[in-house]
């Protein structure tokens, strides 16, 4: 069996009322329970971890609502099911998405000691952050986000940080990376906030930034990240964009070939093809009653997965379809219409417009890298010296090539 991830919408309640958020929202053909009964997951986790014994990988990822409204104790009860019931070697992966507002020193030890990778929602510095990110009371939760991020570095836990992008940040990119920058915070993804009426599927998709502003953002982004070709923080985008330039496996599903990496499973068990497909129409299954192999098997993902082979006739005809892949068959302009166009299609033609000279710069010198990396395996410090040929086959100095001091500075070029 291939890797499969699942998604967990662990509850269905939120601490926030972030201006942006769908889930202060009634969302059309959903019933709401608040969180996932643990019964339910002692039930399931031990067929997933059957299901994913082959491929030695269990990936799982929790998020809301705020998943850490869950409690703590729920959370020990998921790591105890998943150790005892994973098939040797198989390597267990946790990530979490969440607000922060809850992680006290007891939350943060836990998932040091569990390696979670945890992902907080984080929308630049004050001025822009509590525009959208309030509570009940209005009150904006920034400082104390901050707090609970110097609580998860005291722990050494594995953070990156969640930037939704809206009219309160779009325009003010060197400002929100100098944020980033100066608070250390290395791991970036950011995601255009989606209209409220278009987190029903069956809706065109609609977005609280217009395709022109988001491209304009991408190049800002771009610019700010590229530095001399030796880019310091890690910026999701790009990481995937660069993936496809040097031929390799995706991590993200909007630039991969297919949509078949995950399923979704919503609170009361339910489950759905991918997080914007949770909708009576996509519902596959329920883990109460249906196997792991008869969900991924269902008719209904096969439709699923065919949207995403059928490329628009813009797709068809454009020179970056091999990078952009399309893009999530979600922004399709038309639902009913496969060959539409997407939404993101202008951004993604601005951006790779502006950037995709130094993106293949960029990859050809992290290809010379990875032989460098192969070919030093079994070199001894001696054989490597500043003054001998790169071992990358170069023909250039060590020194003046892959044993460049400024390299080490970046993410991209580490052992
Ligand atoms: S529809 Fe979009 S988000 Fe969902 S799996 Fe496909 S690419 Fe990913
Ligand atoms: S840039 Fe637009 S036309 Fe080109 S592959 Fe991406 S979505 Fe399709």
């Amino acid at each position: 069996m291939p890797p499969l991830h699942l998604m967990f919408k662990t509850v269905s309640t939120c601490n926030l009322e972030c201006g942006y958020c769908y889930y202060s929202q009634p969302l059309a053909g959903r019933q709401r329970s608040w969180r996932i009964e643990p019964e339910l997951l002692q039930k399931f986790i031990p067929y997933y971890m059957d299901y994913v014994a082959d491929s030695h990988q269990a990936n799982l990822s929790w998020q809301g609502g705020e998943p850490t409204l869950a409690g703590i104790d729920y959370f020990r009860e998921i790591v105890n099911l998943e150790a005892r019931y994973a098939v040797p070697p198989t390597i267990i992966s946790n990530a979490i998405q969440t607000n922060g507002l809850l992680i006290d020193d007891e939350w943060a030890e836990f998932f040091s000691a569990f390696k979670f990778l945890v992902g907080i929602s984080l929308d630049g510095p004050e001025s822009m952050h509590d525009l959208e990110r309030r509570d009940r009371t209005g009150h904006g939760s920034f400082k104390r986000v901050m707090a609970h991020i110097d609580l998860l570095r005291k722990h050494n836990v594995d953070l990156n940080v969640l930037c939704v992008i809206g009219q309160h940040n779009i325009s003010r990119v060197s400002e929100l990376m100098q944020f980033f920058h100066q608070e250390r915070l290395d791991y970036l993804q950011f995601m255009p906030a989606m209209a409220f009426q278009a987190t029903n599927p069956m809706n065109p998709p609609s977005y609280l930034v217009t395709a022109e502003q988001y491209g304009n953002f991408l190049i800002n982004l771009f610019n700010q990240w590229y530095q001399t070709g030796v880019p310091i923080v890690s910026i999701r985008i790009f990481n995937n964009l660069l993936q496809n330039i040097l031929g390799k496996n995706n991590d993200s599903c909007i630039y991969s070939e297919s949509c078949d990496m995950s399923l979704v499973v919503d609170q009361k068990g339910d489950v759905y093809p991918c997080d914007f497909y949770i909708h009576p129409l996509w519902k596959l299954g329920n883990i109460r009653e249906t196997s792991l192999e008869g969900l991924v098997g269902n008719p209904i993902r096969t439709v699923f997965l065919q949207q995403k082979q059928a490329f628009s006739s813009e797709c068809q005809n454009c020179k970056w379809v091999s990078i952009c892949r399309g893009e999530c068959p979600r922004n399709k302009l038309h639902r009913e219409n496969l060959s539409d166009s997407n939404y993101f299609c202008t951004s993604y033609k601005l951006l790779l417009d502006h950037a995709y000279t130094r993106l293949t710069v960029l990859g050809k010198r992290l290809s010379k890298y990875q032989l460098y990396m192969n070919n030093t395996v079994n070199l001894s410090a001696s054989e490597l010296q500043p003054d001998t040929n790169c071992p990358c086959g170069s023909g250039a100095l060590y020194k003046d090539c892959c044993g460049d001091p400024v390299l080490a500075s970046s993410y991209l070029f580490q052992d």
